[in-house]
């Protein structure tokens, strides 16, 4: 199947820009793209010249990272930069559409909708995991993207591996399937939900987004990867700037992603999952805590009896948390992301205490039971 019979003709056809630094690349007196001759700053950072529009450094490194050829890999700003590309070119205004399953992360349904493509759902089940039958049943023929985010954001459950690669299947000939993998570094390794990126582009409709602004610790400087068949990524690049990714912030990447920058990583990841453990379980017995959501990501998401008393307790606290409870299914939630173990130590402290005014002030909150 080739992906691209997928996505809009007149995108097919478009003839890219053709900037200077594609036409002439390298050394030699550079007088082809209106630079300045000097560097800024006085030192030969190289940042007076237009940048390399796909770093070949950036592009080997990342597709050693998550096991996949350089040709299937596009350098973006954050994967919602991929996300955006993916829906200007797979999606006609007012007659394609994207399949999401919500509660899910907001942006997918935000492109679709700056695109004027339709936004077809598909929720949750009642336990936030992927009913992938169901999802498959609402495909019509006017979707071309379906967006899983695995694990997913603002739930924290996640996919597994298994059930992706069946979807992906599913869905040959007839839509590309996008998974979003922006917290698969924080997945228990034997949950059977570990990342697929090494599929990408096999079958040629399985998208994967990665990106380095969590496990990695460099969301200031807005790096992510589309991982696709290579034709994809052809196409999304015809759409891209022709600059997209900023020199200092390709330096910061390839620091990050050094071999150093990646042990750093794991320590950071195997505390945060450490933290995930001790957190949940702290939370879990607090009087004001209606429900942990089990998660796979560095953020817990929690259900409480009283979600405004509890909001206004972390804020007096000077901390602040994400309200998720506009999303469908989480009218009482809120999502935490971990800390540092002293930052978590600090929530926990301020919901500890949380119990006692707020069973002060309504006289209704459950009372726990000494085991
Ligand atoms: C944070 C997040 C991203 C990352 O977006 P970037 O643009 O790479 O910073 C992508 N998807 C989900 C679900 C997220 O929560």
């Amino acid at each position: 199947m080739n992906p691209l019979d997928l996505a809009r003709p007149e995108i097919r056809a478009l003839q890219a820009y053709s900037s200077a630094r594609m036409e002439a690349r390298g050394c030699g007196v550079l007088l082809n793209a209106n630079e300045s001759p000097w560097p800024p700053f006085g030192h030969d950072n190289g940042w007076n010249r237009y940048p390399d529009p796909q770093p070949a450094a950036l592009l080997d490194r990342l597709a050693e990272l998550y096991g996949v050829e350089p040709s299937r890999v596009l350098a973006g700003r954050g994967s919602d930069e991929g996300i955006d590309l993916l829906v200007r070119a797979f999606c006609a205004a007012r007659r394609d559409a994207i399949l999401v399953s919500p509660p899910t992360f907001g942006m997918y349904a935000t492109s679709a909708r700056v695109q004027g493509a339709g936004v077809i759902e598909s929720p949750l089940r009642d336990d936030f995991t992927v009913d992938a039958d169901a999802l498959l049943a609402k495909v019509t023929p006017a979707v071309k993207l379906v967006f899983v985010c695995a694990p997913n954001n603002p739930t924290g459950a996640s996919v597994p591996r298994a059930t992706i690669l069946r979807m992906a299947e599913a869905l040959r000939e007839r839509a590309l399937l996008v998974v979003d993998e922006a917290y698969v570094e924080f997945v228990e390794p034997d949950a059977g939900c570990g990342s697929v990126a090494g599929c990408a582009g096999t079958p040629a409709n399985l998208v994967v987004l990665r990106t380095l602004s969590k496990a990695w610790a460099l969301a200031g400087a807005r790096v992510g990867a589309l991982l696709a068949d290579a034709r994809v990524v052809a196409l999304l690049r015809k759409l891209m700037p022709p600059y997209p990714l900023p020199a200092p912030c390709v330096e910061a990447a390839l620091r990050a992603v050094s071999a150093a920058g990646e042990c750093m990583m794991r320590e950071r990841v195997a505390l945060t999952v450490r933290e995930r453990a001790r957190v949940g379980t702290a939370m879990a017995q607090l009087a004001c805590v209606r429900e942990v959501l089990p998660s796979q990501a560095n953020f817990l998401t929690v259900r409480f009896h009283d979600p405004e008393a509890v909001i206004g307790a972390l804020s007096r606290a000077g901390i602040v948390v994400r309200d998720v409870r506009r999303y469908p299914s989480l009218g009482d939630a809120l999502r935490i992301t971990l800390g540092t173990p002293a930052e978590n130590d600090r929530v926990l402290r301020t919901l500890d205490a949380c119990r006692c005014a707020a069973a002060a002030g309504r006289g209704a909150m459950r009372v726990e039971q000494p085991a």
